[in-house]
């Protein structure tokens, strides 16, 4: 097993005279579950998406599984194993919970899916349904598989987005913001569910503007400030730090 799932050294993202993303080093170990915080603004979607490969980077390197993927396209990137959902719900209103994961599972199953083109041979429409099915049930939403997307709650399709993003079978999944919209309970729901996933072996890192789920769940938590690395601790620890007190409680928002 490799030492380090997820490596940036310098990762650094410009936007004309802005620096959204500053030079940024961090590391994540099989089998952790870390969290990026950060007040609005600080940078953490750019860096996802310089991790995702929906920006190239303007600096900088990325290493997943040892292998650079600096500059991959966002379908290269999720072809190696990195599954991510987005900060606005990506999926299909109109299609069924059931196709919205699917689609998700033929996408992964390249050699499959030429296989299933193959005339004779049905099996990788049979995969695909397993695949799909196992992937609802994990995320509890096997019994509304054949509702149209557009009629789950605001917090049922957060789960359908990260159940799309499994389908991809991930070595390393991202959440930005997942429990944005969510009230406290619906929150502490996804907490427990982001812990279990991580407890079956996924690495996770979780990005999140909001310090209480991070703090509840996250074995350590980097915070980001004005695009540059603040912190990189244990939970306490980086509620205890000074750049992380000023950052939160000296911005517009206060987070605790
Ligand atoms: P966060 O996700 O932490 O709220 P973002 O990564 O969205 O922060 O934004 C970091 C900074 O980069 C902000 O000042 C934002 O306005 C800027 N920014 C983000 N995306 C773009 C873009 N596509 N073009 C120009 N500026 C951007
Ligand atoms: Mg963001």
């Amino acid at each position: 097993m490799p030492e380090t799932i997820l490596e940036t050294k310098g990762l650094t993202r410009r936007f004309g005279g802005l620096t959204a993303v500053d030079a940024v080093d961090m590391v994540m170990r099989p089998g952790e579950l870390v969290g990026l915080i950060g007040p609005n603004g600080a940078g953490k979607s750019t860096f996802f998406n310089c991790l995702t490969g929906f920006y190239p980077p303007s600096e900088g390197e990325v290493r997943f599984l040892d292998k650079p993927i600096t500059g991959l396209k966002p379908f290269q990137v999720a072809k190696m194993g990195i599954g991510r959902t987005f900060q606005n719900l990506r999926i299909m209103p109109n299609m069924t919970v059931f196709d919205n994961v699917s689609i998700g599972a033929i996408g992964s199953l390249g050699h499959s899916l030429r296989r299933a083109l193959w005339p004779f041979n049905c099996l990788t429409d049979n995969e695909i349904s397993q695949r799909t099915w196992d992937i609802l049930a994990r995320v509890g939403l096997d019994s509304l598989s054949s509702e149209l997307a557009a009629n789950l709650s605001y917090g049922k399709r957060k789960y359908l987005e990260i159940a799309r993003a499994l389908a991809t079978d991930p070595k390393l999944l991202i959440l930005d913001e997942p429990a944005a919209g969510l009230n406290e309970q619906e929150t502490e729901q996804l907490a427990d569910f982001i812990q279990k996933l991580n407890r079956e072996g996924l690495p996770i890192l979780l990005v999140e503007h909001d310090m209480g789920l991070v703090m509840g769940i996250c074995q350590r938590v980097m915070v980001l400030a004005l695009g540059k690395k603040i912190a990189d601790d244990t939970p306490e620890a980086v509620q205890q730090h000074p750049l992380v007190l000023e950052a939160y409680l000296g911005g517009e928002e206060c987070q605790y």
